[in-house]
């Protein structure tokens, strides 16, 4: 972790005049490889980062929940009789609490008892960028998940901790999400990625060694803020759908590779397209896992360049500043490059010989220039311990 937990227990001091009972840590995420595959039921591979949102969490005598952060000026308040409801009303949650309250609704869906637990108050620091294809809601949410179940010993898994998450950003926020955030948020291992089975939710670790092999995870964040409640990712999803449905099966996990040739025949050619990118998205995942484990991390280049120009031209998901990105950090040296997250602006990740890092940076730097587009953050991430108890 970069962020130093200090800096949510401060803020929580000087908004609550009070020192907090404990910090958790949530994760911000990288997908290394399937991309939109989550909620098609396949397959994913992204990694926690050493990027993270820390919570300050400290009791109250009453029911109300309090919660603020470095990112915004006024604390806001939810009252947890309100968030034990069903259904939550609508226009309850708005802004960017919607994530941590809808959290708390949601572990009450998934079966604890809000009626018998007493309010907080939390104070919410991170150097997870917003908007960039890091994931900083899931990491805010299972940083609030870990706090709540702890502090309200609620005794749920990490598993279920994701299925809570997605749960609240699904419904409370209204982003129609997979599980892979949370689940690479709440599941991650340093300097390993976490294999996820959308469909079972079977996961398993798998080492990546980038640290043994000196490569390093380039993220270049183009500053392209992207919209998942709508527009873009929706559409995106309801494609899969169809294509599944005009195909006859309950999910595109239920179809691979060898199942294209039906595919063109039956499908309209967008639609196509979109089912093309999901089938051998799911294959690539297989196929990475596979090379990790038997050649090395230096062998997945060309799976990471495929994935991103399946999403360029089958899925229909890049922007100009990503394609760039890609383009240049492949240029210059990377062994391989993507873009990562949903699409549609967000960040790009380039896998990249720990001595190449400044060239490949000044190269996209330049290249950016060059075209007149907003100057991109780049940095350098490592894949860290997910969510936890940090104090
Ligand atoms: P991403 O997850 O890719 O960063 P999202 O649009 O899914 O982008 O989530 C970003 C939103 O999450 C922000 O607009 C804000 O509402 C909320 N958020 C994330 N981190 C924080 C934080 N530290 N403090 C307050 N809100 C946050
Ligand atoms: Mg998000």
């Amino acid at each position: 972790m970069t962020l130093s937990p200090q800096t949510a227990a401060d803020g929580f001091t000087s908004r609550y005049g009070r020192t907090p009972d404990g910090l958790w840590q949530g994760s911000g995420r990288v997908n290394l490889i399937g991309e939109h595959t989550d909620y098609n039921d396949g397959f994913v591979l992204p990694f926690a980062i050493d990027r993270s949102t820390v919570v300050a969490v400290g009791a109250r005598d009453d029911r109300t929940v309090r919660i603020s952060s470095d990112f915004a000026d006024a604390a806001e308040t939810a009252a947890l009789d309100d968030l034990a409801a069903e259904a939550l009303a609508p226009g309850t949650l708005s802004g960017w609490s919607a994530y941590p309250f809808g959290v708390i609704w949601a572990l009450g869906r998934f079966g604890a008892d809000l009626s018998a637990v007493s309010g907080v108050d939390a104070h919410v620091a991170s150097d997870v960028p917003t908007g960039a294809g890091l994931s900083s809601s899931a990491a805010l949410m299972c940083a609030v998940a870990t706090a709540l179940n702890d502090e309200w010993q609620l005794g749920f898994d990490a598993p279920t901790l994701a299925r809570i998450g997605q749960l609240a950003e699904n419904k409370a926020v209204g982003a129609p999400t997979g599980i892979m955030d949370e689940s690479a948020s709440l599941l991650g291992r340093r300097d390993a990625a976490v294999f996820l089975d959308c469909r079972s939710l079977d996961s398993e670790i798998i080492d990546l060694g980038f640290e043994q092999a000196g490569l390093q995870l380039l993220v270049i964040n183009t500053r392209v803020d992207h919209e998942h409640a709508t527009g873009g990712y929706a559409e995106r999803r309801a494609s899969c759908e169809k294509g599944a449905r005009e195909l006859g099966v309950s999910s595109l996990r239920d179809l691979d590779v060898g199942d294209l040739p039906r595919a063109e025949r039956e499908l309209d050619d967008v639609t196509f397209r979109r089912v093309r990118h999901i089938l051998t998205e799911n294959e690539r995942v297989l196929d990475t896992v596979r090379t990790l484990r038997t050649e090395g991390p230096r062998a997945i280049g060309s799976l990471l360049d495929a994935s991103h120009v399946s999403m360029r031209d089958d899925f229909e998901i890049s922007v100009p500043e990503l394609d760039l990105a890609v383009a240049t950090a492949q240029r210059s040296g990377a062994l391989g490059a993507r873009m990562t997250g949903g699409g549609f602006g967000g960040a790009a990740i380039a896998l990249v010989d720990a001595a190449r890092i400044d060239a490949v940076s000044d190269a996209v730097t330049r290249a950016f220039a060059d075209a007149g587009f907003r100057e991109p953050e780049l940095f350098t991430v490592r894949a860290a311990d997910g969510a936890g108890r940090v104090r």
